[in-house]
């Protein structure tokens, strides 16, 4: 069975479990030929440099001698690879091999490796998948799937939200991981899932310019943004006339190439920080500001300087608009995958204000009995406030304060929200989601 044969079966066979079985029996009949072919056209991290390739017209002339050998083929691929081939030249060389293969071959097989797409409705998952099913034999045939380091909800793991942190802000645009190939000399982009991205070439173009400074192969990770995320989306759906010079890309963490591809690199987060601040200066001189390192504020949350340093991270991530904050562990490797290293948090505000009024729970609530929200008062910052606060109490406490609603009030409270909001009058402010976070006898309210 030839690799060329197997595609147009699995082309003419939809289901999902033709398609594997058509590739479990590729495998058992030893056509290893079919899965290295694959793991070049599906390997993300590969790349050949080739945007046309030809298509051969017409039908073969049954006498044609086909001398393109797999072996020669992919020799061709290597001096794609490392870009030792690249334009005319590499037009030329691949006209010729078109030539000294049949439509067949070339069309089905050769042509779409170097377009990296077998156009057969597979992809690496049902290869590996299958391929799994023969263990250790079958392992190194295996397709790298792309993957980078992801966050975890920060809601989900509060404990872990303690001790020496990382803060830095979510930016809200398109991920985007840049791949300086010192050996290639090239400069790719991908977005997390590992689909190619062509849209940013002037910036592409500026970081291989620090290439000859670069020691090793690396990938630098960011976040693509521009003045409005929605012009963003726009141009990265377009197919032509993109327009992407209002773009900047904000980087966050630097891994050497090598360890990207094995998964995980081991030098810890504020290892990882020092050499991307390192890079700057080059980085900057080759871009310009169209390529920043967002800054990194390290805190310890086990101190009260630390947790004031939070809340006012906080508080001036949601005062200039930002949607997150990032929370990041300073000794953690970076994997590719979902892990607590990295915690995104919504950002948030607390304010201290006084007790001023005790309601009890709506008739038809479960709290119709005891408390249902402490009304309070005061000003922050000079902004005048008045909030309603019916969440954020443990079934005890509220019985407790409804018990003593007397003695309440005058009491300053700490309360949390996600943001100021403006009252309908103008004058005053309210706080949106507030939640109440204890009594703060220590501190005195602000009177509004
Ligand atoms: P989410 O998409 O909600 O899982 O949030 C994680 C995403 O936030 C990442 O994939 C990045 O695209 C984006 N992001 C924005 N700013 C940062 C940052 N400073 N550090 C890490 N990721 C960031």
């Amino acid at each position: 069975m030839q690799p060329w044969q197997i595609i147009s079966d699995l082309e003419s066979n939809s289901g999902r479990l033709d398609k594997e079985r058509i590739v479990r029996e590729a495998w058992q009949q030893g056509c290893t030929e079919f899965f290295e072919g694959a793991k070049l056209a599906y390997d993300a991290l590969v790349t050949f440099g080739v945007k046309k390739a030809p298509l051969i017209e017409g039908e073969d002339d049954p006498n044609f001698p086909a001398t393109l050998t797999w072996d020669r083929f992919k020799a061709v691929l290597e001096r794609l690879r490392s870009r030792e081939l690249t334009g005319h030249e590499a037009r030329d060389v691949l006209l010729s091999a078109s030539n000294t293969a049949t439509v067949a071959e070339w069309n089905g097989w050769y042509r779409r490796i170097l377009l990296k797409d077998l156009k057969c409705g597979i992809t690496e998952t049902t290869i590996n998948k299958v391929l799994d099913e023969f263990g250790p034999a079958a392992a190194h045939h295996k397709i790298p799937v792309f993957s980078c380091q992801l966050a975890k909800n920060g809601e989900d793991h509060p404990r872990k939200i303690a001790g020496y942190k990382y803060l830095d802000v979510k930016l809200d645009g398109v991920r985007i991981l840049t791949v300086i190939d010192v050996e290639a000399k090239t400069v790719t982009q991908y977005s997390r899932d590992g689909r190619q991205n062509d849209r940013f070439t002037d910036i592409t173009t500026v970081l291989a310019s620090m290439i000859p400074q670069l020691k090793q192969s690396i990938v630098l990770d960011g976040e693509m943004i521009s003045r409005s995320f929605q012009d963003l989306m726009r141009q990265l759906n377009r197919k032509e006339d993109v327009d992407t010079s209002d773009a900047r890309l904000a980087l966050f963490d630097i891994i050497p190439l090598a360890d990207f591809r094995a998964g995980e690199c081991l030098l810890p987060q504020v290892d990882r920080h020092e050499l991307l601040v390192g890079m700057l200066p080059t980085i900057q001189a080759a871009c310009g500001d169209r390529v920043y390192v967002i800054p990194k504020m390290m805190v310890d949350l086990a101190t009260p300087e630390g947790q004031q340093q939070f809340t006012e991270f906080n508080r001036n991530t949601v005062e200039a608009g930002y949607e997150g904050i990032m929370i990041k562990d300073p000794l953690a490797t970076y994997r590719t995958k979902r892990t607590d290293a990295w915690l995104k948090i919504k950002p948030f505000i607390t304010v201290d204000l006084e007790v001023v009024g005790v309601e009890p729970g709506k008739p038809e609530s479960k709290f119709n009995h005891t408390l249902g929200g402490l009304l309070c008062r005061g000003t922050d910052q000079g902004k005048s406030i008045e909030v309603m606060v019916g969440g954020g109490y443990t079934e005890e406490l509220r019985d407790e304060i409804w018990n003593n609603r007397d003695t309440v009030i005058g009491r300053t409270v700490e309360i949390k929200g996600d943001a100021l909001t403006r009252a309908q009058d103008g004058d005053t402010w309210s706080l949106r989601f507030p939640v109440f976070m204890g009594f703060r006898d220590d501190k005195q309210a602000e009177q509004a």
